[in-house]
């Protein structure tokens, strides 16, 4: 009955990750509002918020955590 929910909500890892991708996303917002990032600097946080959600994504797909 409450499967689903109580794997989701238990699942450690998931939150971490979660967590991870919004901190990289608050950083990079909060750094280039700070000042103007050179177009590397962009690159570089787009390319650690990709690699955050690819992370993300794939413990969904093998844990199956995912709603
Ligand atoms: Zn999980």
């Amino acid at each position: 009955m409450y499967d689903s929910r109580s794997t989701v909500a238990s699942c450690i890892e998931h939150e971490r990750l979660t967590f991870e991708l919004l901190e990289v996303r608050t950083r990079g917002q909060y750094l280039s509002r700070l000042r103007s990032l050179t177009s590397r600097e962009r690159d570089e946080w787009d390319r650690r918020e990709r690699a955050a959600l690819a992370r993300l994504v794939d413990h969904e797909l093998e844990h199956g955590c995912a709603r």
